[in-house]
């Protein structure tokens, strides 16, 4: 029988961590397999009295149809952003507001991938961005991972082996393994790239969420005209409003814009507007440390706990920011197994599986620090750690 469905959805598969996160909504389990920004830092308040300023202040005109591209002062905001805090020079009329960073890779998938091509991704890689290129049907070249970066010897080969049209990586804390390149890995990763054609996707919403160490220099600084940004307000201020947005150069951007028409018309105008006057009204700067700083103690809570807690054999990443880390188990453990005995003993993480382009059993797990307290955390992490002692001896 025919399915009634498009061949391309019936390929993608339904999100597994979804299922997961579903046998952690008991209240007794402690959760490390959320991928949530801490509620206690919405500033709520702050987003209150901004809503009613802009009713107040500008009525039925925000209430309208608005622009594609998006708040010009929103865009105008974005990118004396980057100049201030990243050194780098971005046009306002080279930025896309879009419906969360998310949104972003479904247009940029929609826009420059035909079936067939050679899409590489780093290795484990952000389900979404797997998911969203996933329904336009290319082929993924995985490229490995390790606790510097992108593997050079991974990517060399895959470059040399196909025409590699986009490459995308998360390379600011990423999500899963909350690893960053080290400057001396982006710089090889952009020789390897420089003058082959292959554009770069650097997704960028945890950037900003550093609470140790020195900022490093982007790819889009590395690779100009070759890189494009994505950036989010979902980290920094509240995923709920749905706002991110892209870095294109002009050619791109012009595509994008038709592909951002048919999906949408334009991202949410109200909540544009009442992000832009709590930015105006707010120091996001000071909103941005007190999370750093939550985290950091989060993070340190963590990274503490395990190693009083966690068998020697088991590797495990120190991030300088973000909201994940990445553990590894000794080869041929397989962590969907660990899940299954540590949710008997309501713990909960995100096995490496989904994370993956090629079905593999993952001994690799996601442990989120942002959503639970330091007291919990050292709970979680000592039931973990005798669960991960049955295993590992
Ligand atoms: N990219 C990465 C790496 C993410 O982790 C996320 C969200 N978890 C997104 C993009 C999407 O974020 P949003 O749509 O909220 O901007």
């Amino acid at each position: 029988m025919t399915s009634m469905f498009s061949d391309r959805i019936a390929d993608v598969p339904k999100s597994f961590i979804r299922e997961i996160l579903k046998t952690t909504l008991n209240e007794n389990v402690i959760s490390f397999a959320g991928g949530l920004p801490n509620r206690d830092l919405f500033p709520i308040r702050e987003i209150k009295e901004a809503c009613n300023k802009v009713l107040d202040l500008f009525g039925a005109e925000i209430l309208q149809y608005s622009t594609s591209e998006g708040y010009e002062p929103l865009r105008e905001w974005i990118s004396k952003r980057y100049r201030d805090h990243k050194g780098i020079t971005v046009d306002k009329n080279n930025i896309l507001i879009t419906t969360g960073s998310q949104q972003g890779l479904d247009l940029i998938g929609k826009t420059l991938i035909n079936e067939g091509d050679h899409v590489a991704i780093e290795e484990p890689g952000y389900l979404g961005a797997i998911q969203a290129f996933s329904l336009y049907r290319p082929v993924f070249e995985p490229i490995l991972m390790d606790f510097n970066g992108l593997r050079t010897d991974s990517l060399k080969p895959a470059l040399e082996k196909a025409k590699i049209k986009l490459l995308y990586t998360v390379p600011n804390f990423q999500n899963p393994s909350g690893v960053s390149h080290t400057d001396q890995n982006r710089e090889e990763v952009a020789r390897l790239l420089m003058g082959n054609g292959t554009l770069l996707i650097e997704d960028d919403p945890y950037g900003e969420l550093r609470f140790s160490g020195e900022r490093r220099r982007s790819y889009f600084d590395r690779l100009p005209g070759m890189t494009i940004l994505l950036g989010s307000f979902s980290k920094i201020f509240v995923p709920s409003f749905r706002i991110g947005w892209i870095v294109a150069p002009d050619n791109l951007m012009e595509k994008l814009l038709i592909a951002k028409q048919a999906s949408d018309l334009h991202t949410n105008y109200l909540a544009q507007r009442v992000l832009y006057q709590y930015l105006s009204d707010n120091d996001i700067d000071l909103h941005i440390r007190r999370i750093c700083e939550k985290y950091r103690s989060q993070k340190n809570a963590m990274v503490s706990a395990i190693k009083r807690y966690f068998p020697e054999q088991v590797r495990c990443s120190n991030p300088d920011g973000g909201m994940f880390l990445w553990a590894i188990l000794p080869e041929g453990i397989g962590a969907r197994a660990v899940f299954d005995e540590a949710i008997k003993d309501n713990v909960a993480f995100v096995p490496g599986d989904p994370f993956y382009v090629r079905p593999i059993k993952a001994n690799t797990m996601r442990l989120n620090f942002s959503c639970v307290d330091e007291a919990t955390i050292e709970t979680g992490i000592l039931k973990l750690g005798a669960i991960l002692k049955r295993f590992a001896v």
